[in-house]
């Protein structure tokens, strides 16, 4: 029997993808990760010594992880916080800021995280239907009453809802608080980050994993007015003060320095995506305009699970998710154009196959 306090009976936890474990070298297009390796000036920052100092706890200030990060995006090391991957900033801001009464809204379809913190912290969400074309219904997030949260660009479509909007929904109501979850932001037109210097009510996080190429070091951060900062800080220190760790606090150092690898990779990324989807277009697929790196698609001739299950006997991982509107794509992250030319071989053998069914 469980022996989870009451508030936590319902709780169901967030199923992260698949990183397999049955030897199979698979094409991991699955979780959104970068094909390429972190920047060589991370190898370079994990020393010998750099592990002997493993014995000392790490700064639980995270300064100089905090100043690179500020560095990047012109702000103050006071306008940034650090946590272990971003679902932790994302947990400390809801935590900090959200009444449970009052909860806060969100879109129908997003990152799944959003609606297990809400019930881990026993918050309302109250969540929008996104309109048919997977654009987030800007009206109604300026009009409701309770703080917002958006994935921009989304979680699981790559749409990104253009800065202006974003700003119009900060702008409506300066008592309301917006978070606005950039994983994606890098490989997208901009990043709501300059707004926060005019809005305290704006608070961005970003993470290493995605455009960094650092999942497996689980850096993450906050970018806001001082204040707000200072919130997530209380929280953050009340709960675990040494969340990051020293390599990945080097590691993390290092890659916000290397802008030059940076610009390269995620330079890259953006290339094959943009290839991705002509070469996915003209096999008959349909995918919202992703400005993420990964496409959400579908394909009138075979739905969502069997196409991950084709794709997976021929050694290549996608996502296929769950919920209304969903269940018939599958999302494929962007690899390196090597990894997309095999996906989309494997792709055109399994659309012959489902042919030759069908004749
Ligand atoms: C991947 C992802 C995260 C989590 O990133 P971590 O920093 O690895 O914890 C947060 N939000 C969205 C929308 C994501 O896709």
């Amino acid at each position: 029997m469980s022996r989870l306090r009451r508030g936590l009976s319902a709780l169901t936890p967030y199923v992260p993808g698949e990183q397999p474990r049955d030897g199979v070298p698979y094409v991991k297009l699955n979780t959104n990760e970068s094909p390429y390796p972190p920047s060589p000036a991370v190898l370079a920052a994990l020393t010998r010594e750099a592990a002997g100092a493993l014995r000392l706890y790490s700064d639980p200030t995270a300064r100089e992880l905090r100043l690179a990060i500020a560095e990047l995006y012109g702000v103050g090391a006071e306008n940034v916080a650090c946590s272990n991957g971003s679902d932790e900033m994302l947990a400390f801001a809801l935590d900090a800021f959200i009444e449970p009464e009052t909860g806060f809204r969100t879109t129908d379809i997003t990152y799944g995280f959003y609606s297990v913190f809400a019930s881990l912290f026993g918050i309302r969400l109250a969540s929008s239907r996104l309109n048919d074309d997977f654009s987030v219904p800007v009206a109604e997030l300026i009009s409701c009453p309770e703080p917002v949260m958006l994935a921009n660009p989304n979680a699981q479509t790559g749409v990104f809802l253009p800065l202006d909007e974003v700003e119009r929904i900060v702008a409506a109501n300066p008592t309301r608080l917006v978070l606005i979850d950039e994983a994606y932001a890098d490989f997208a037109p901009g990043s709501a980050i300059p707004l926060t210097k005019r809005y305290p009510n704006l608070l961005v996080i970003g993470t290493f994993s995605k455009s960094r190429s650092l999942a497996g070091a689980r850096i993450g951060f906050a970018v806001g007015c001082e204040e707000l900062i200072s919130d997530l800080e209380t929280v953050r220190n009340s709960f675990n003060p040494y969340n990051l760790n020293r390599l990945s606090l080097l590691a993390g150092t290092a890659a916000a320095r290397d802008v030059a690898y940076f610009k390269e990779t995620r330079d890259k990324v953006v290339a094959t995506r943009e290839r991705t989807k002509t070469a996915l277009s003209a096999l008959g697929f349909r995918f919202p305009d992703s400005e993420a790196n990964f496409l959400l698609v579908s394909h009138p001739a075979i739905d969502g699970a069997a196409l991950y299950l084709a794709l997976r006997k021929r050694g290549i991982l996608v996502r296929h998710l769950h919920g209304e509107r969903l269940e018939n794509s599958v999302r494929i992250t962007v690899g390196s154009d090597r990894d997309m030319q095999r996906t989309l071989d494997a792709i055109r053998a399994i659309l012959e196959e489902c042919k030759g069914e069908l004749s």
